[in-house]
């Protein structure tokens, strides 16, 4: 089709240019001692020259960021809104395959998953934030006679620090600008493997017409930046999507800080996942679905999506009819450059990624209580390359079924059917997560059970489909226990994180005498 041969030029192109990525401070474009910047499937291929910045560069951020505020805080909301519905479109039309191109170059996605993530969720933030935002500053309290009751929405009394993951465009595109649309101003520091399109999404904002000041890009050493930012007086809000380690890393470099602070800093965080799927002995209605679920659930991006299976419980009735179709799929399916469409998957992210998830399969190469039935294969030759692997094990505790591995490998636990009780109650707390899973049942008393049961299990859940794949304003995305704090990117639920409401009282005919009637 024209849109798919218009999305390749604009592959060969990018691929073929090496892209300055200077910092975005004050609306200026600011170089300074840059790094170089390679494809995951081809890692000696150079992309592009990130800029980093030094502890001066992130003060002048914050400066900018306060000086914004003013201005940014008390303009219109629908001249706010207007900045993110108008970038929503540049991003849906001329700049989808720019977008695109650099997440599946810089990030490896193939075209669909780049497409489901850098243009439709991406646009799917800026349009349904402008309008949950609208509805909020609808809600007011109620005014009985004589007085006026009013709630102003009022942003956070400081700048908001943003720092997004690798792994979604659309995440990194959404926590700098939801806290933007509610009138805040943003020092912003991306994951140094996606400023691709972090590039991307600076232009489009520019020529929306974000003033400048208002979003400030800064990247590089993450430990000396987050330093700065979270030592500042006006740090009003952390607003942080990335591993379970990295924030309770940030959460508690902000507790040392707590005395500095002007006010108490909002801390919104999504974190890690070790989402399962769970089939139970009523599920009757074939294995196609189950394959299908694992297979996209575990392995569409390499298995990098926080919300990815990568725990499967299955009672052997159903297990001795899912292994062979499950395997046959796994072998057919093929990893490489995803400039080829025809790859399913492409690499992981960085050789620390591919090194990590490299320690896994050893582990279960090595373990007794492990069998590798698919994939185990991984090659950094040319680019980053896991095969999909599929492991099976006898210990629901082990290490391959409690820790976020975050690459393509699912481990597959078997009970017996009998055990079915004891099985939902190692899939409830066999983790320290709680982010997102699916179960398989057909049997309404069962899944009205399960979904009883595994209620604090994970933050999205899902009857009879695969545990990924939310969409804004249809699953509100998070999870709690170690997965987050659960404030639903896209949502109003998030929105309300940014705004510190003043609630106004007048009164129309103030009293004139001190005394009550009860005194005389
Ligand atoms: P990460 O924790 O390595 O990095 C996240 C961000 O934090 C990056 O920008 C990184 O540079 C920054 N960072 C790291 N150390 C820092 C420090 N000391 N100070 C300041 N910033 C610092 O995570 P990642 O590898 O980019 O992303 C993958 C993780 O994100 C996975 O654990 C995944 O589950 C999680 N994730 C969660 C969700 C969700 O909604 N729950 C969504 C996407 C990704």
């Amino acid at each position: 089709t024209p849109p798919r041969q218009q999305l390749e030029l604009t592959l060969s192109r990018t691929a073929e240019t090496v892209t300055e990525i200077p910092l975005w401070i004050d609306g200026e474009r600011v170089e300074h001692a840059p790094t170089d910047l390679t494809m995951p499937h081809d890692h000696r291929k150079v992309v592009g020259r990130v800029h980093t910045a030094t502890a001066e560069h992130v003060g002048a951020a914050i400066e900018a960021a306060q000086r914004a505020r003013a201005d940014w805080s008390e303009m219109d909301y629908t001249d706010r809104a207007a900045v993110f519905l108008k970038a929503a479109d540049l991003v849906a039309g001329p700049y989808r395959d720019r977008i695109n191109a650099a997440t599946m170059l810089g990030q490896s996605k193939t075209a669909h998953q780049s497409e489901i993530d850098a243009v439709c969720e991406l646009c799917d933030f800026w349009r349904y934030n402008v309008h949950f935002g609208a509805e909020l500053g609808q809600e007011q309290p109620f005014s009985p006679p004589s007085m006026w009751n009013r709630l102003e929405l009022r942003p956070l009394d400081g700048f908001v620090f943003a720092v997004t993951p690798f792994n979604f465009t659309a995440i990194a595109g959404n926590l700098p600008t939801a806290p933007a649309l509610m009138g805040n101003t943003v020092v912003w520091k991306p994951a140094p493997t996606q400023m691709l399109s972090a590039q991307v999404i600076v232009d489009a904002l520019e020529e929306a017409g974000l003033p400048p000041g208002v979003i400030n890009l800064v990247a590089g050493d993450p430990e000396p930046i987050g330093r700065v930012a979270l030592q500042s007086p006006h740090l009003a809000g952390l607003h942080f999507t990335g591993s379970t380690r990295t924030f309770q890393h940030l959460w508690r470099t902000i507790g040392e800080n707590i005395s500095r602070y002007r006010q108490y800093p909002r801390i919104v965080g999504e974190t890690g996942g070790k989402d399962f799927i769970f089939v139970h002995p009523s599920w009757t209605d074939g294995v196609d679905a189950l394959v299908t679920a694992i297979v996209r659930g575990a392995f569409e991006f390499q298995g990098q999506k926080c919300s990815a299976a990568s725990r499967v419980y299955v009672p052997k009735s159903v297990w001795s009819q899912l292994r062979e179709p499950l395997l046959s799929t796994v072998s057919e399916m093929k990893v490489g450059d995803v400039r080829d469409f025809s790859n399913f998957m492409g690499a992981v992210i960085d050789q620390r990624a591919f090194e990590k998830i490299h320690g896994y399969l050893q582990h279960a190469k090595s373990d007794p209580e492990h069998t590798i039935l698919a994939g185990g294969e991984a090659d950094a030759g040319t680019g980053y390359f896991v095969r999909p692997t599929v492991v099976e094990t006898s210990n629901p505790r082990g290490k391959l079924m409690t820790e976020e591995i975050f690459g393509p490998v699912v481990t597959v636990f078997v009970y017996d059917d009998s055990d079915v009780d004891a099985a939902v109650e190692l899939c409830e707390s066999g983790t320290s997560y709680a982010l997102t899973g699916g179960i398989f049942a057909r049997d309404r008393r069962v899944v009205a059970d399960l979904t009883r049961r595994l209620r604090f299990a994970a933050g999205n859940f899902y009857i009879n489909d695969k545990p990924t794949g939310s969409v804004v304003g249809q699953q509100p995305f998070g999870g709690s226990r170690a997965s987050g704090t659960n404030d639903k990117a896209g949502s109003s639920a998030n929105l309300t994180r940014w705004v510190s409401p003043r609630a106004i009282k007048e009164t129309f005919v103030p009293p004139t005498d001190w005394r009550y009637p009860f005194m005389g």
